[in-house]
């Protein structure tokens, strides 16, 4: 089993029910998902075919749409960003964010 290196706590288990939302088309693809932190890790070679096949259906396979369960700490309830769009949008812990709600939907919003 191999360590999780977002949480370093949890194994990732092989899973086939990642679920990729592509502008309303739903892929089903293959990967890693933690264990604990439950973050999931499309495979690479996976998210390429769906990739091509998003650009064959004319759709731009950006934002990728995650499911994701929220976890619950203390009081609360977590929401861990997608280690993707960490790295994307260059996210660390010293960046404030903005949270506003928006019908039913959250926006998080990082302040530079
Ligand atoms: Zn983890």
């Amino acid at each position: 089993m191999r360590l999780c290196k977002d949480c370093n706590k949890g194994n990732l288990e092989k899973i086939g029910d990642i679920i990729l939302d592509i502008e309303g088309y739903i892929f089903v693809v293959n990967g890693l998902r933690c264990t604990h932190c439950k973050e999931e890790f499309p495979s690479p070679s996976e998210t390429d075919k769906v990739i091509a096949a998003a650009r064959k259906l004319g759709v731009w396979p950006e934002p990728l749409k995650l499911y994701r369960h929220l976890s619950k700490s203390g009081g609360g309830l977590i929401f861990r960003i997608p280690s993707d769009l960490e790295k994307q949008l260059k996210l660390n812990e010293n960046i404030e964010i903005a949270i506003s709600k928006v019908g039913n939907k959250i926006v998080i919003e990082p302040e530079r």
